[in-house]
């Protein structure tokens, strides 16, 4: 089980992970902001991580 989470004060909301994460764990709500949704999908394979230009998100395991 992978922990993912996202730092709000450091996320611009630019939808990439959205756009990375090959498990679709990321959506976004109607605020517009972006959540981990489906965070039983993570495989833990940190490429949000790696492609998040803010260095907003962690993935730990845990
Ligand atoms: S890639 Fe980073 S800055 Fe962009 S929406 Fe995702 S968490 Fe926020
Ligand atoms: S670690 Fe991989 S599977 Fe998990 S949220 Fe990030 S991109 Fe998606």
């Amino acid at each position: 089980m992978w922990n993912v989470e996202i730092n709000k004060n450091l996320c611009k909301r630019c939808k990439i992970c959205i756009q990375t994460c090959p498990r679709k764990v990321f959506d976004e709500n109607e605020g517009d902001d972006v959540i981990v949704a489906h965070l039983g999908d993570c495989t833990g394979c940190q490429l949000c991580v790696r492609h998040c230009p803010e260095f907003a998100l962690s993935v730990e395991e845990q």
